[in-house]
């Protein structure tokens, strides 16, 4: 099962830290070729160097998502060192915290640019070159949040996650008569850089509310993308796959409080 990933050419934007980190070390441990994207080149390279280290094949690129040009050149980059592209993971995304009533148009635009302009972008970019080999893979990481929950403070971030599902859902359209398939992975919470800067009570609180008693590790999301990666995963586009340890099932507090019973 999922034997398909040798040899494939990978980017993976965010790849420097956290998810993205975990999938390019997981795809990288499946034989697979991983561009490693992040805007500090330093913290990308590290990271490609600690897969290589690892017998992976993995090189640093520095691009900012949300920049048209850097992503035009990540694709062109990926061409170059690998000889094609066959799978994006279109990951990169910042979460930072700003309630509805104080936040700013500029707050705003930061998330929306980053996490949901830069997925078109990525794979505006990276399109022409996953159609040549006739089997291209998207896997966006999207978030429980905003396409199934909310979180104060978050409005900017739901809204831009849930626009990814709907960007998805035209684009798997779009997609199909290219040979490519555009799927997102929902992560509920995990264990990262970036969620362990909201404090260790914010981690707390959330792994109380997870069913399987645990955040999830960035492996648990990396196994995910790899299934919609995979060949075997050839029949689905335009579909979503909740990661989450079942956060989003319990009905309420009390659902919790009777498991344990
Ligand atoms: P993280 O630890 O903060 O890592 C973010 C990664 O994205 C870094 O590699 C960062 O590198 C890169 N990045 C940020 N802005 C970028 C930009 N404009 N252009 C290129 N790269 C950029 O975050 P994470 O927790 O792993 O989250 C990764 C993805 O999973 C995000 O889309 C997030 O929304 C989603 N997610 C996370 C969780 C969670 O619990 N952690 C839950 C649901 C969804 P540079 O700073 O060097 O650019």
């Amino acid at each position: 099962m999922l034997t398909s990933i040798a040899g494939r050419s990978v980017i993976v934007t965010g790849g420097s830290r956290g998810i993205g980190r975990g999938i390019a070390r997981v795809f990288a441990a499946k034989g697979a070729q991983v561009l490693v994207v992040g805007r500090d080149l330093a913290q990308a390279e590290a990271t490609a160097g600690a897969i290589r280290a690892e017998g992976g094949a993995a090189s640093g690129f520095a691009a900012d998502v949300g920049d048209p040009g850097d992503v035009d050149r990540m694709a062109a980059a990926a061409l170059e060192r690998h000889g094609g592209l066959d799978i994006l993971c279109a990951n990169a995304g910042v979460f930072p915290a700003a309630r509805l009533m104080e936040m700013t148009l500029e707050q705003w635009n930061e998330v929306l640019s980053t996490n949901l302009a830069g997925a078109f972008l990525c794979v505006r970019a990276c399109a022409p070159a996953l159609a040549r080999g006739g089997r291209g893979r998207i896997v966006l990481t999207s978030s429980i949040t905003g396409p199934i929950t909310g979180y104060p403070g978050w409005s900017h971030y739901a809204a831009s996650k849930a626009g990814q599902l709907g960007f998805m859902r035209t684009a798997a359209l779009e997609l199909t008569p290219l040979g490519i398939t555009i799927n997102a992975v929902l992560p509920g919470n995990v264990r990262t850089e970036g969620l362990d800067a909201l404090g260790d009570a914010y981690a707390a609180k959330m792994a109380a509310s997870i069913p399987q008693g645990r955040l999830g590790t960035v492996e648990d999301i990396a196994n995910a993308a790899l299934f919609f990666a995979s060949d075997e995963a050839r029949y689905i586009t335009g579909q979503t796959l909740v990661v989450d340890g079942g956060q989003v099932l319990p009905e309420s507090l009390m659902a919790l409080q009777e498991m344990g019973e």
